[in-house]
């Protein structure tokens, strides 16, 4: 791919301007601000690399769909992307307007650089780079690019499985996410989340605590109580059957575990706390990656301002978010935190579900397409990149590996210190480049592999 990777390098200036354009186009999903004129923009800049490119409507924000078909070739990739950005508030706390793209220090700031346009369009322009040199694609390519993954893909699911044939593909690629603070990262999967409200209610109205305590319920007392039963002495989920379908990891797993770098003291330095002596190395890559969670999100109940008020609050909640692993599932999770509640005596205690929920999802390690990508990255930033089997956090990876029974291999462009959904979003000009050359090398070996 030197010839590719030449062209890479004669139009880096191009690029970087070409990528500033689409950084200087909000596409805010939450407020719907200029999402339609970014995907218009999207299809265009895929146009303009020499494919054929469509935006097609969902019940929200629409999808940008590309393809690239190379005559007599059997194999296609699947690249996912989103074009839409968080919200850019608060606005002061910028150095640089968040839709004027500016240079400093060989870094792109502004919203979506890094989260994630700057790394979409380095698949575009990897395309781009791939014709221009070779005239045709190793594969055929489907480029899906979604409008609303910063409002948790809520039509993604929807449009996936109503168009399960025009996404056909052998292989799903995507890059997202931050880096590893020492370089590139390679992935196959994430957890899955539930997200779940647990409301204690008491008398009708706030009560005066002289006047009603002792005698009226204590809505607070009560979440409480419920919520810490959720977890025993040692801190494990103590809701019945919680572990049950957690996989033991595979030899691959573990091999893979015990390869990502481990420094207690840089956690101690970033956090504040140093991890337990029992989760250092491996096991603490296992508990974070391939073990669920039960976590206290958030906790409401009375009055917590200046001064102080002596009432009894008529409800307290709690919101609880499960980060789940193959082969768990948000509704298995549920119910048992529903029959948990139940058998402990809390029947009282309402359960609702929030938000999003996403299935975990994973690809193995070892897959051959796997094996090809990492050797892209390696020739593209001439280093072995970190390989983890899956991200703790969610992405809505099951689409691809569920919903159209594919591999699925991610790679993300942006640094480590992207400050994606904060002040000062930014990618690097040396990720941008990299990553460009790590999609078209990834083209080459997804071909031959
Ligand atoms: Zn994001």
């Amino acid at each position: 791919v030197d010839d590719v990777f030449a062209y890479v390098a004669n139009h880096r200036d191009r690029f970087v301007d070409e990528l500033c354009r689409l950084l200087r186009q909000p596409s805010i999903s939450a407020q719907n601000v200029g999402v339609k004129e970014c995907a218009e923009l999207v299809r265009e800049a895929v146009v303009a690399a020499g494919l054929d490119a469509r935006v097609l409507p969902t019940a929200g924000h629409p999808v940008v769909y590309g393809e690239g078909r190379t005559a007599g070739v059997a194999r296609t990739v699947l690249i996912y992307g989103h074009y839409d950005v968080q919200p850019p508030e608060p606005l002061e706390a910028w150095t640089t307007p968040p839709f004027e793209p500016t240079i400093r220090d060989g870094r792109i700031y502004a919203r979506g650089a890094g989260d994630n346009k700057g790394q979409l369009f380095a698949h575009v322009k990897a395309l781009e780079a791939v014709l221009a040199t070779r005239g045709r694609l190793p594969v055929n390519v489907k480029l899906l690019f979604e409008g609303e993954e910063e409002m948790g893909s809520v039509h993604l699911p929807e449009f996936v499985a109503a168009h399960r044939e025009l996404l056909r593909a052998d292989v799903a690629f995507s890059s997202d996410g931050p880096m590893h603070p020492r370089g590139p990262l390679v992935f196959f999967g994430c957890r899955g989340i539930l997200e779940l409200e647990l409301v204690a209610t008491g008398a009708r109205r706030d009560l005066h605590s002289g006047n009603y305590g002792g005698v009226a319920p204590a809505p607070a007392v009560r979440l409480a109580r419920a919520v810490a039963s959720l977890w025993d002495r040692r801190g494990r989920v103590a809701v019945r059957g919680f572990y049950d379908r957690v996989r033991p990891p595979s030899a691959a797993d573990r091999r893979v575990l015990r390869a990502i770098p481990f420094d207690a003291g840089a956690i101690a330095r970033d956090i504040g706390v140093a991890p337990p002596r029992a989760l250092r190395g491996a096991a603490y890559y296992r508990r974070l990656l391939l073990e669920p969670n039960l976590n206290v999100a958030g906790l409401g109940a009375g009055y917590v301002g200046p001064g102080f008020k002596t009432s009894i609050p008529r409800e307290a909640l709690a919101r609880l978010d499960a980060r789940l692993v193959m082969d768990q599932t948000p509704d298995e999770i549920e119910a048992k935190i529903r029959a948990h509640l139940r058998r402990h005596g809390f029947a009282d205690v309402a359960v609702r579900r929030v938000g999003g929920s996403f299935l975990p999802s994973r690809t193995p390690v070892g897959h051959p397409f796997g094996r090809a990508v990492i050797r892209a990255v390696e020739r593209a930033w001439g280093r072995r990149p970190i390989v983890i089997p899956n991200l703790g956090g969610g992405l809505p990876d099951h689409l691809f590996t569920q919903t159209l029974g594919l591999p699925s291999v991610w790679v993300p462009y942006a640094p480590h210190d992207e400050s994606n959904h904060a002040p000062d979003e930014n990618t690097t000009i040396e990720a941008f480049i990299n990553g460009i050359r790590t999609t078209a090398a990834a083209l080459f070996e997804l071909a031959a592999a």
